[in-house]
């Protein structure tokens, strides 16, 4: 065994060596970071005990809390039999019993389950997907996307192309492909975005080859909603111009809206759905489904195969956990959890609308976030703006809370208990009233 580190050797290490996602390194070298040493539930922790309440579920993935211990079995079962192995002329029970069961709880009609490393990838391979169907469809000159306004789809070329927010995109415009944006659906006027996409798919389908959303709920734009009547309409929309529809429920599947796919809500199959995140829970894994009309149309000569592959695909240890996590969700009514959990962040997040300063709120599921307005007079400091304070303000009372810019949000676990959950809002509402007071 190595020998373990202080927390002062690992910040020192990090600080020498580590290149962290989505943050400014003159911040990052001059905070004190939280450093987590285990987790286990709804909760991180520190190796002095210190303990933070897991506000967004580690990055929207830990829908069952840290280490489930059914999970952590399987883990170690399916190590000890059957680690990695290639997906390429090879099937293993693994990935071939979860393709089963994915498809026996996906939306009725997406058969085909093609495995992907992570929710980018899964995004990636339905935009390809995408291109080479129409051409099989005989239709080769619809090679255009539609996205919506604050779309956020993954960091890999492809899905930053179909992103709508603007400062993810910015340094690599250049390779970006043109996406053609669609005006988000606000909930009080759904009606007139829908007539814009409508427009413009009626006008542009011979260029077309899909519209790309996050169903019913956008994560990265602030967990801002949608209703689903949208959603039925952009599915007769696309159907009836031969424009596919691919759902990415990366976010949004697994229960987090309060069904398990967000695409239920509306009743509506898309013809490629994409997951990640939840799907093997300990793991980097995601796949994509599709129809049959899709699959099929790959039938033929070699070069109508999908020539597309990850190493990783379909790895045993990962398929073996997204088994275990679907029987989780089958056998502790975890969508059932979250329904009836979901009232306690509503009402919350009703009390935080009335402190002032606070723009605007809203909540679906086991989802809540708050507007900020935006900080006067303290530059454009990272640490500086408002939802960072409350970060701050939030972790000395004991919950990691990371915002998006000045909107703050939970995204908890889904198992989180109703003490947790209620001492998490509680934190949150306290941050909020000392930060903007
Ligand atoms: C997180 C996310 C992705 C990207 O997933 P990664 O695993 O980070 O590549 C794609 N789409 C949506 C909606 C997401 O929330």
């Amino acid at each position: 065994m190595t020998r373990r580190l202080t927390r002062d050797e690992v910040v020192r290490l990090d600080r020498a060596h580590v290149w962290h996602p989505y943050t400014p390194i003159d911040a990052w070298e001059k905070a004190d970071p939280i450093v987590v040493a285990r987790a286990e539930g709804s909760s991180l922790y520190e190796a002095d005990g210190t303990r933070y309440i897991d506000g967004n579920a580690s990055w929207w993935v830990t829908a069952l809390g840290h280490s489930h211990p059914r999970l952590v079995r399987v883990l170690r079962e399916q190590a000890d039999t059957l680690a990695h192995c290639a997906l390429a002329g090879i099937a293993h029970e693994p990935s071939a019993a979860l393709a089963e069961e994915l498809v026996r709880r996906a939306p009725p009609g997406l058969t085909r389950v093609f495995y992907t490393d992570n929710g980018s990838t899964s995004v990636e391979v339905a935009v390809k997907v995408a291109l080479q169907a129409q051409q099989h469809f005989g239709a080769p000159k619809k090679t255009r996307f539609v996205a919506l306004d604050g779309a956020y789809h993954g960091d890999t070329i492809a899905p930053s192309s179909l992103g709508g927010v603007e400062v993810f995109k910015r340094p690599y415009a250049s390779v970006l492909f043109e996406c053609i944006r669609a005006p988000f659906p606000e909930p009080d006027a759904y009606e007139r975005a829908f007539e814009a996409i409508r427009d413009v798919v009626r006008r542009e389908h011979d260029t077309i080859a899909a519209v790309v959303v996050e169903p019913l709920l956008q994560g990265a734009a602030g967990m801002r909603s949608y209703d689903p009547e949208y959603l039925r309409a952009l599915r007769d929309l696309t159907r009836a111009h031969d424009v596919l529809l691919v759902a990415d429920e990366v976010f949004t599947g697994y229960g987090r809206t309060g069904a398990m796919w967000a695409c239920d809500h509306a009743g509506v199959t898309p013809d490629i759905m994409c997951l990640g995140k939840v799907f093997a829970s300990m793991l980097p894994m995601g796949a994509t489904l599709v129809s049959d009309r899709i699959y099929d149309s790959y039938r033929g000569a070699s070069d109508r195969a999908l020539w597309y592959g990850h190493t990783f695909c379909g790895h045993p240890l990962g398929a073996a956990l997204a088994r275990e996590v679907l029987a989780i969700y089958d056998d502790e009514d975890i969508v059932g959890q979250a329904r009836a959990k979901a009232p306690r962040i509503t009402a919350a997040f009703e009390r935080i609308r009335a402190i002032p300063g606070v723009a605007r709120v809203r909540s679906l599921g086991m989802t809540g976030a708050a507007d900020l307005t935006p900080s006067k007079g303290t530059g454009t400091s990272y640490l500086g703006q408002a939802g960072w304070r409350v970060y701050e303000e939030a972790r000395r009372r004991g919950a990691y809370l990371r915002p998006l810019g000045d909107t703050v949000y939970v995204c908890p676990p889904l198992v989180i208990g109703d003490r947790d959950l209620d001492d998490l809002l509680g934190i949150l509402e306290e941050s909020v009233r000392s930060t903007l007071s």
